[in-house]
C-alpha cells in the first residue's frame, strides 16, 4: 500500500511505526497511509527551516516575489496531478477540484506583487537631523497547521506569503488528505525553491503540540474548525508565538422581498452544497425576509432532485461525498434532531441510495429552523442548507448578529440602502451583495470576523504582512560633530 512522507530538506522521509490511513471517501476503501511524526521527525523539519530561513531571507524581495511566479508555473504544470489528489483523497468534482487548484496558481501570482504594498516606512526629519525608519523582517520558521477541505490552496494561502517575505515554513496539512502538500513541495523543489524553505510534516494533534511549544518556531498559521483555533491561539501565545487561527463558518444568506428569487435560489444551491457543503464560505443559512419565504423554499426544493451525486470519477457528478464515515454519521445526527428542534424537513438527505460503500449524503432541504437549536447554532459541515424566516430585516440582522461566527455572510437585493446598511452592520470578514461565497481574489486580504478567527491579522494579502513580517523602528542621526553635547534628559523632539 501507498506510504505518504514527509518532505524535509528536500528529501522525503518518515517512519513507518506510527501511521494513519487515508481513505477515498468516494469508496470509503483505504488507498494508503500516512507516517505520523514522531518528536525527532518534527524536531528535524524544524531545523530544517531554520537552517535554511537566513540565507532565504537574504534573497532579496524582488528575488522572492520572482520565486513566486517560478512556483506559480510549477502548480501550473501539476495542475491535473493535484487536481486528481483532491478527487482521490477528498472526493471533490473534477470541476471543483480544478477551480481550487485555479485559485492556488492566482494566489503565488498575486504573492509575486508583494513588492507593490510591501511598504517599510521613514519618516524624515522627526527632530532635528533626525529621521526614523520602520523597516519590516522576516519572523522566522513559520508552521502552518491546515485543514482537510482544500488541501491545495489553504497550504498555498498559508505558505505563499511568509515565503515570499523572507521566512521558511513547515506545513502540517490534514493527515485525512497529506498527499497533495507533498506533491506541492516536490513541484516548489522542481521550480527551485531552496531545500528546506518549505517542509512538510505529516501528523496529528501531537505534532500540532509540539509544534506549539517547539522554541524555534516564531510563527503558528492555523486554518482550522474554530475549537481547534482557539486552542492553537491561546497554546500559542502562551509560549509568546505569533498565532493566527481561523477558525469555522457558519453564514447566513439573507434573502429580501426585492430579490430576483431565481437568481437567489441558484446562489444558495450553488453555495449549499457545492463541495458537498464543505467550504468554511459555504451558504448553510437562508433567512428569507417577510413574504419571500414560501416562494423562495419551493424554488430551492424543485432544483434539488436534478443535483447529481456521485462520484467524482463520473463526468455527470455535482456533489461528491463528504471526507470520513464520522463526518457522514454527524452530518446525518443533526437531520435526525431536525424534526424535534421544531424545523420542517423538505428534502431528506438521509433518503439517498449510494451506489457503493462511499460517504455520500444527499442534499437537504430544512425549513422554520429556530435560531439557537443545534441546527443553526452549530457548523454542520456538510450539504445541509437551513432556511430560518423572519419578518423583517431588522428580524434578520438580530439572527446574524445573535450567531457566534462571522466567516461570510450574503444579501440578496436590490435595494440598495439595505444593502449599504448590511454592509456596514453585518459582522464578518467577508460579504456579499448578490454574491454567496464572496471569497476575495488575494490582492484583497482574506480573515473572519468574531469566532470565525483568533488573530489581528489575515490570511493573505496586505493584511497579512503583520503576520509574516516584524518591524523594527530606527532612528538615525549622521555625525554632526557641532550639536554635539551631553544631555541627560529623556530624548525629546525639540
Ligand atoms: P480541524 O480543526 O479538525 O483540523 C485542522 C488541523 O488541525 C488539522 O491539520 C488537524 O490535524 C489539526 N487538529 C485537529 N484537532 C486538533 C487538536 N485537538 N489539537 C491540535 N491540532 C488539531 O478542521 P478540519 O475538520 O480539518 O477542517 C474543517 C474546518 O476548517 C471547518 O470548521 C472549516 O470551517 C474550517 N475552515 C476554515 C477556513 C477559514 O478560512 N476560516 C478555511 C477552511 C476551513
Amino acid at each position: 500500500m501507498k506510504h505518504v512522507g514527509h518532505f524535509i530538506a528536500g528529501s522525503i522521509v518518515g517512519n513507518v511505526e506510527q501511521t494513519s490511513p487515508i481513505f477515498d471517501p468516494a469508496t470509503g476503501l483505504q488507498t494508503a497511509h500516512v507516517t505520523i511524526a514522531n518528536a525527532a521527525e518534527i524536531d528535524s523539519a524544524v531545523a530544517a527551516a531554520k537552517e535554511a530561513q537566513p540565507a532565504w531571507a537574504a534573497t532579496g524581495l524582488q528575488f522572492r516575489a520572482d520565486m513566486m511566479l517560478k512556483l506559480r508555473d510549477a502548480i501550473k504544470r501539476g495542475h491535473a496531478d493535484l487536481t486528481g489528489i483532491l478527487m482521490a483523497e477528498l472526493g471533490k468534482t473534477r470541476s471543483d477540484a480544478a477551480a481550487e487548484v485555479d485559485r492556488s496558481i492566482e494566489v503565488l501570482g498575486q504573492a509575486a506583487s508583494v513588492g507593490s504594498w510591501y511598504g517599510s516606512t521613514i519618516s524624515p526629519g522627526v527632530s532635528r537631523g533626525v529621521d526614523v525608519q520602520e523597516i519590516r523582517y522576516p519572523i522566522g520558521v513559520v508552521a502552518a497547521i491546515s485543514p482537510f477541505n482544500f488541501p491545495v490552496m489553504i497550504p498555498i494561502l498559508q505558505s505563499a506569503m511568509s515565503i515570499v517575505c523572507g521566512n521558511t515554513v513547515v506545513m502540517k496539512p490534514s493527515d485525512r488528505n497529506p498527499s497533495a502538500s507533498l506533491r506541492i513541495a516536490q513541484l516548489f523543489q522542481e521550480a527551485g525553491l531552496p531545500d528546506g524553505v518549505f517542509n512538510v510534516l505529516m501528523g496529528d494533534r501531537k505534532s500540532v503540540d509540539r509544534l506549539l511549544e517547539h522554541p524555534d518556531v516564531a510563527g503558528i498559521s492555523f486554518v482550522g474548525s474554530t475549537p481547534v483555533a482557539k486552542y492553537v491561539r491561546t497554546k500559542g501565545v502562551a509560549n509568546n508565538k505569533r498565532v493566527q487561527a481561523f477558525g469555522g463558518g457558519k453564514n447566513h444568506m439573507v434573502v429580501l422581498p426585492d430579490a430576483d428569487l431565481d437568481m437567489a435560489a441558484d446562489a444558495a444551491v450553488s453555495a449549499a452544497f457545492g463541495a458537498a457543503g464543505q467550504r468554511c464560505m459555504a451558504v448553510s443559512v437562508v433567512v428569507a425576509v417577510g413574504s419571500v419565504g414560501d416562494a423562495l423554499v419551493e424554488k430551492i426544493a424543485a432544483r434539488l432532485p436534478g443535483l447529481k451525486v456521485g462520484s467524482p470519477t463520473l463526468p455527470a457528478s455535482q456533489l461528491g461525498p463528504v471526507i470520513t464515515a464520522d463526518s457522514r454519521a454527524r452530518i446525518l445526527s443533526y437531520l435526525d434532531k431536525a424534526e424535534g428542534e421544531g424545523a420542517r424537513m423538505v428534502v431528506d438527505g438521509r433518503l439517498y441510495q449510494a451506489e457503493n460503500t462511499g460517504w455520500y449524503v444527499g442534499p437537504s432541504l430544512v425549513d422554520h429552523v429556530r435560531p439557537g437549536t443545534s441546527l443553526h447554532q452549530d457548523e454542520i459541515f456538510g450539504p445541509v442548507l437551513s432556511v430560518v424566516r423572519v419578518q423583517s430585516y431588522d428580524e434578520a440582522a438580530a439572527v446574524l448578529a445573535g450567531h457566534p461566527l462571522g466567516n461570510g455572510a450574503a444579501i440578496f437585493t436590490r435595494d440598495g440602502g439595505a444593502a449599504k446598511r448590511f454592509i456596514d452592520e453585518t459582522e464578518a470578514g467577508q460579504v456579499g451583495v448578490n454574491i454567496p461565497i464572496p471569497f476575495p481574489v488575494f490582492f484583497h486580504s482574506f480573515g473572519g470576523w468574531k469566532d470565525s478567527s483568533f488573530t489581528e491579522t489575515k490570511l493573505f494579502g496586505p493584511g497579512a504582512l503583520n503576520f509574516c513580517t516584524r518591524s523594527k523602528t530606527v532612528s538615525i542621526r549622521w555625525p554632526d560633530p557641532s550639536s554635539s553635547a551631553i544631555d541627560l534628559g529623556f530624548p525629546s523632539s525639540r
